[in-house]
């Protein structure tokens, strides 16, 4: 394969989709090499199979808001290979939602589903749907028009969704519960579903959690203690939540959160009554980290994300290339020595060059942010044996996941002088299984 020929190839092909374009020009980088060591590979043109999705749906989403006006959105769900098991990953509701975004969202989905040892395939889907601002009434009208079209295309063997950005336990309720009407059946269609109704302990946490516990792997790599240490969280929804509960419980110091208007920089550290406190006003309230500061008294800036302010570690929980060169050169400056990501791909290229030039440690969020399809997929184990697992053994198991994600990325990623190159290691550690399972299955 010449990867700069296929990546010119999907850009003429498919122009105005530059998250996708970015997306698998980092995969091609880091796999060329392993990939041309297999000619079998090239002469079933795996490279294309792989990186153009198995099939993409989109459709008009009818629904009526309260004012009695009819409004439309997109929805969209791209099916990218399921060569390893069901297509599987998130549905994002937000404003900027567009094909591009989606097709870079399941290309990441198929090597991180892949890595977790688990049986699933990679998938994404959404809607430029933008629940801020809307009624409950409307979110639900909203998500039952979306499962109204949706349901054709997804399955408990076939498609398995689940949350992502704007899409929590509230949109995942609303969407089952048409499913169930339209199919008349109660199954595990989708996961992040509530307690009650098949949903798995820790998915809530899983992304967070998950997040911290590879973090951990890293720093072990260089005998660093996680206790004291300061850290920048990006976001305050889900992932953002769980990353900053679990960086309490460790006794590290978290500094800053953010939403799409601004950040907050607390001196003090965001403790657990403070947390609490983002808790009820994110999830309850649907309110604006703004009114953090106001409460606390602390800084606030608005239009800004918070890369400039000084810690030890970053965690980028927020949306894609949130952070730039010039982020990543003043993260460095500053003193960061740790960036795992909890979002998918939050870093810009240049970012990440930056981070490596640096040697510090480096996760993307294919291998760090695993931890939610991965306790995802246990949702669905617990739904196919019709049982549910304790809190403690779903984490056990979410914790030896992320523990096995970092040994293949230090098996694929370790450099000749023993830097451990975590965006290499993931995506070769990914890749072949998925190459090796499509090769065993024909050209279909
Ligand atoms: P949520 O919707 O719960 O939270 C998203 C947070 O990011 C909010 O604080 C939101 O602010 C902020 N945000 C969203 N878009 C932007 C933007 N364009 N600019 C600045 N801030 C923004 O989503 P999640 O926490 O679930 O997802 C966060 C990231 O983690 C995403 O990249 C997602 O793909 C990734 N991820 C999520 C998983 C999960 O299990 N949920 C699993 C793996 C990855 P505001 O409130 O203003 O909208």
């Amino acid at each position: 394969m010449n990867a700069a020929k296929v990546l010119e190839d999907l850009k003429r092909r498919f122009p105005n989709e530059p998250e996708y374009h970015q997306a698998v020009e980092e995969v091609l980088g880091t796999i060329e090499e392993e990939y041309n060591k297999h000619p079998e590979f090239d002469k079933v043109n795996l490279i294309e199979r792989l990186c153009i999705p198995d099939r993409v749906y989109q459709f008009r989403v009818t629904w009526m808001d309260d004012k009695g006006n009819i409004q439309t959105n997109m929805g969209y769900r791209v099916q990218h290979n399921n060569a390893i098991g069901p297509y599987k990953g998130g549905i994002r509701f937000h404003s900027s939602v567009n094909l591009g975004i989606l097709k870079f969202l399941a290309f990441e989905q198929t090597f991180k589903n892949s890595l977790t040892t688990l049986p699933m395939g990679g998938g994404k889907g959404g809607s430029d749907f933008s629940p801020r601002g809307k009624s409950n009434a409307e979110v639900m009208r909203f998500c039952q028009a979306f499962m109204l079209e949706l349901w054709r295309h997804i399955g408990p063997e076939t498609d398995v969704p689940a949350g992502d950005i704007g899409v929590g336990g509230r949109e995942v309720g609303y969407m089952f519960g048409m499913y169930k009407k339209l199919t008349r059946e109660f199954s595990g269609v989708l996961t992040g579903k509530g307690r009650e109704f098949g949903g798995s302990l820790i998915r809530p946490e899983a992304t967070g959690y998950g997040n911290i516990y590879f973090l951990l792997e890293m720093l072990k790599t260089r005998n660093i203690d996680i206790k004291g240490k300061t850290c920048l969280v990006s976001g305050s929804g889900n992932v953002a939540q769980y990353t900053v509960e679990k960086l309490i419980q460790l006794g590290a110091k978290v500094v800053t959160m953010s939403d799409s208007d601004g950040y907050i920089y607390d001196p003090d550290g965001i403790d657990r009554e403070k947390l609490d406190y983002i808790m009820e006003l994110k999830n309850l309230y649907r309110g604006r980290i703004r009114e953090y500061a106001e409460k606390y008294g602390c800084k606030y800036v608005a239009g800004a994300r918070p890369w400039n302010e000084k810690a030890d570690i970053a965690l980028p929980s927020a949306t894609q290339n949130e952070i730039n060169g010039d982020d990543a050169k003043a993260l460095v400056a500053n003193g960061v020595f740790a960036v795992s990501e909890g979002a998918n791909m939050p870093s810009t290229p240049e970012a990440i060059r930056v981070f490596q030039d640096a040697k510090i440690l480096y996760a993307p969020g294919k291998a760090a942010n695993a931890g939610g399809v991965s306790v995802s997929g246990l949702e669905m184990t617990q739904n196919s044996i019709k049982l549910s697992w304790s809190q403690e053994e779903v984490d056990e198991k979410l914790k030896s996941i992320m523990k096995n994600i970092h040994e293949a990325c230090v098996k694929y990623g370790t450099e000749p002088d023993g830097y451990i190159n975590y965006v290499k290691g993931a995506n070769v550690a990914g890749f072949m299984k998925v190459a090796n399972a499509m090769m065993a299955q024909g050209i279909v």
